[in-house]
C-alpha cells in the first residue's frame, strides 16, 4: 500500500517518515548540524544550480524538517510543505513570493490579531498593500479586488471568535478573478478541515498552535496545493513565472510545475530571508503531530462541554461557538468542520470590563496567557490586554468588546475545567 493509501491517523504517525537509514533509529532523529558533506565537486555544483535536491545547510532544508514538511503535506493533501520558524514567518515567506512593491491583497478582517498588525503595519515597509473584507460577506472580497490584487487571505475557523468561513464561496471569486487563494488553517488543523477540498491553492499554519499541540515550540508552514497556474499570466508572479537571476535565468513554474511555489519559498524565501525552524523544534512539532486526531476530538468535545454549560449560566450574556446548534456559524461548520468546531471561542459576561478581569484574575486551573492551542486551558480578557491600546469602536469591531473573554479549551478533565471557572464567576 502507497502512503498516500493510508487513512489520516496512520499518516499522521508514518507519512515522510522512515528508520533513519544510517542508523536503524524508528523515531525521527533530531538533525542538530547546520551543514551536510558533499558528495563530490559535481554533487555540491548539482545541489547549489537545483539539479539535484538534497541538503546543503539547515537555513534551507534539513532531514528532520523534511519530516515535518512531508507529514504536513500528506495531511492537507498538498503537493509540498515548506516548514519554517513560525506562522509569522510563512505568511511572510507567502507574500514576498506573491507581491511586487505596489501589488495588493485582500484580506478577511476577521483574523488573529498579529496577522492584522502584520499586514496593517510591517507590510507597508514593502509597499504591499492589505485591503479589508468582510469573512462573513463572500461578495466583499469580490468588490475590494483590483488590478493589483495578487492574492485572497482567510482563516478557515477565524481567532478568536471560533467563526467559520465560507471557504468555497470565496474560492469561487478567487478562481473567477485567477488569484491564489491562501488559508491559514491553524486553528482547525488538516484534522477538522481541509481547505484543498474546497478550493484553496496555499495552506498555512502557525505550528505553534495544535499542530505541535503542547505549548512548547514555534514553527510555521506553507502547503501547496499544487493547483495554481503561475505563468497563465504573463508577468503576475515574476518570481514564480520569470526567469530567475538568482538561479541562473532558470523560471521555477517551468522546472517545478506544481510544486514550484514551495520551491519558491524554500530557495527564495527560505535562502535568502532566513527564518528557518530549528531541528529540535521540528522534532517537538513531529511528536505532537503523532496524536493530532486524537488530540483534536478531546479538544473539540471538552470545548462543547464548556461552552454548553456557559451558555446556560446566568453570569454569561451569550457565547459564540459555532459547534452550539443556534450558532449563526453552525451551518458552515457542519459543511467544512464537521468533526467539531475548534477549541477557540469567546464569551461575553453580563457587568463588562471589571466582571472579565474579575474572572480571569480568579481562574486557578486555566492559564492567563496569550496563546491557543495548549493541552492546557487557556484564559485572555482582551480588551485589558492583547486589545487594550485599542479605541471601545475599534474594540468592538475587533470582536474584542469589554466583556469579552477567549478560552483556548486543553485536554484536561471538561468538569476540572468547568468547576474553575464556576468558583471564577462567583468569587
Ligand atoms: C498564532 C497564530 C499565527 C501566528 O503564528 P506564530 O507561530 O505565533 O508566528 C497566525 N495565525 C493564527 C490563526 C494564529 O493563531
Amino acid at each position: 500500500m502507497s502512503e498516500e493509501d493510508y487513512g489520516f491517523d496512520t499518516r499522521a504517525i508514518h507519512a515522510g517518515a522512515q528508520p533513519d537509514p544510517a542508523t536503524g533509529a524508528r523515531a525521527t532523529p533530531i538533525y542538530q548540524t547546520t551543514s551536510f558533506v558533499f558528495d563530490d565537486t559535481q554533487h555540491a555544483a548539482d545541489l547549489f544550480a537545483l539539479r539535484s535536491f538534497g541538503n546543503i545547510y539547515t537555513r534551507i532544508m534539513n532531514p528532520t524538517q523534511a519530516v515535518l514538511e512531508s507529514k504536513v503535506a500528506s495531511l492537507e493533501g498538498g503537493t509540498a510543505a515548506v516548514a519554517c520558524a513560525s506562522g509569522h514567518a510563512a505568511q511572510f515567506l507567502v507574500f514576498h513570493l506573491l507581491m511586487q512593491p505596489g501589488d495588493e491583497f485582500v484580506a478577511a478582517s476577521q483574523l488573529y490579531g498579529g496577522s492584522i498588525n502584520q499586514f496593517n503595519h510591517s507590510f507597508k515597509s514593502f509597499n504591499w498593500k492589505v485591503v479589508w473584507a468582510n469573512a462573513d460577506k463572500p461578495r466583499s472580497f469580490e468588490k475590494a479586488i483590483t488590478k493589483k490584487t495578487k492574492a485572497i487571505f482567510i482563516e478557515s475557523i477565524a481567532n478568536p471568535g471560533g467563526k467559520v468561513t465560507d471557504l468555497a464561496a470565496i474560492a469561487e471569486i478567487a478562481r473567477e478573478n485567477k488569484i491564489p487563494l491562501i488559508v491559514d488553517n491553524t486553528l482547525a488543523t488538516p484534522y477538522l478541515c481541509r481547505p484543498f477540498e474546497h478550493g484553496a491553492d496555499i495552506v498555512v499554519h502557525s505550528l505553534t498552535k495544535f499542530m505541535g499541540g503542547h505549548g512548547n515550540s514555534m514553527g510555521g508552514v506553507i502547503v501547496d496545493g499544487g493547483t495554481f497556474n503561475w505563468s497563465e499570466q504573463a508577468g503576475k508572479y515574476p518570481l514564480l513565472s520569470e526567469p530567475n537571476a538568482s538561479y541562473n535565468g532558470m523560471v521555477l513554474s517551468e522546472t517545478f510545475g506544481n510544486i514550484a511555489f514551495a520551491i519558491g519559498a524554500r530557495v527564495l524565501g527560505l535562502r535568502d530571508f532566513g527564518p528557518a525552524i530549528s531541528p529540535t523544534n521540528a522534532f517537538n512539532i513531529l511528536t505532537g503531530m503523532e496524536t493530532l486526531s486524537l488530540r483534536m476530538q478531546r479538544h473539540c468535545d471538552s470545548t462543547l462541554k464548556v461552552a454548553k454549560w456557559l451558555n446556560k449560566n446566568d453570569a454569561v450574556s451569550w457565547v459564540s461557538y459555532a459547534g452550539l446548534k443556534k450558532d449563526p456559524y453552525h451551518k458552515l461548520q457542519k459543511r467544512y468542520a464537521p468533526k467539531g468546531a475548534g477549541a477557540v471561542f469567546t464569551f461575553g459576561l453580563n457587568g463588562g470590563y471589571d466582571m472579565g478581569v474579575k474572572v480571569v484574575s480568579n481562574v486557578e486551573l486555566f492559564s492567563h496567557l496569550a496563546n491557543v492551542g495548549d493541552t492546557r486551558s487557556l484564559i485572555i480578557h482582551p480588551a485589558s490586554t492583547t486589545h487594550s491600546q485599542l479605541s471601545a469602536a475599534q474594540l468592538l469591531k475587533a470582536g474584542a468588546g469589554p466583556e469579552v473573554v477567549r478560552l483556548s479549551i486543553g485536554l484536561e478533565d471538561p468538569a476540572d475545567l468547568i468547576a474553575d471557572l464556576d468558583q471564577a464567576i462567583k468569587a
